[in-house]
């Protein structure tokens, strides 16, 4: 390694992350409960996997697994049941959905050089769910459509509504693609997900190569 790759690494992760960790809400905007978003989350995540191709590897399972509960129990939001799947697609991509499913697609998984780049990316999509963004946004585009109400009256009741609604908006694929998270999110995401993998014992300089 030469000189110019200290001396820049440093310096770009003080610029980009020199900020104590953000402390989240411990409600959603619209005072979904917690129970309410996992019962989301595990409806949402079926019509998902009905959509895509998951990866099926007791190893890879094992791996992806250990690193995010071992990065979720050092979150703000430890008590979620956090889960995560690898995707049959290379699109270079991750995603989170409410009440703690990642996603992470073989084309990402593929590209990342380390496994402290590995334990940022994983890091990062826990910091949408520990910082109640994605489960925002989703009510946001339920809203949007008039369809918060009859989400959250079906959520358990077992009626396949919830489900149709999401096809209904495109489907669980096209939903995740189409929300919108803010700069303030994806900054406060990294940040949270910058002291993850500090106190879970990665190296948080993945999160400099990643973003
Ligand atoms: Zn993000």
């Amino acid at each position: 390694m030469g000189a110019a790759a200290l001396s820049v690494a440093p310096g770009m992760l003080s610029k980009r992350l020199w900020a104590d960790e953000p402390i989240v809400p411990d409600h959603s905007r619209d005072n979904m409960t917690d129970e309410q978003e996992i019962e989301l989350g595990k409806q949402f995540g079926e019509q998902y996997e009905k959509e895509v191709s998951i990866v099926s590897n007791s190893m890879i399972d094992d791996y992806l697994g250990g690193m995010v509960r071992e990065l979720a129990a050092r979150s703000q939001r430890p008590n979620m049941p956090y889960y995560i799947k690898l995707v049959n697609t290379m699109d270079v991509n991750a995603c989170s959905i409410p009440g703690g499913g990642v996603y992470l697609n073989r084309g990402l998984l593929e590209l990342l050089g380390s496994e402290d780049e590995l334990a940022a990316t994983l890091a990062h999509e826990i910091g949408h769910v520990v910082g109640r963004h994605v489960v925002n946004q989703m009510a946001r585009s339920f809203q949007a459509r008039q369809m918060l109400k009859p989400v959250l009256e079906n959520l358990n009741k077992d009626n396949g509504v919830v489900q149709q609604i999401i096809l209904k908006l495109g489907g669980a694929v096209a939903m995740i693609a189409m929300l919108h998270f803010s700069r303030e999110d994806e900054a406060q995401a990294d940040l949270l997900g910058f002291y993850e993998c500090l106190r879970a014992g990665w190296d948080p300089h993945g999160f400099v190569k990643e973003f």
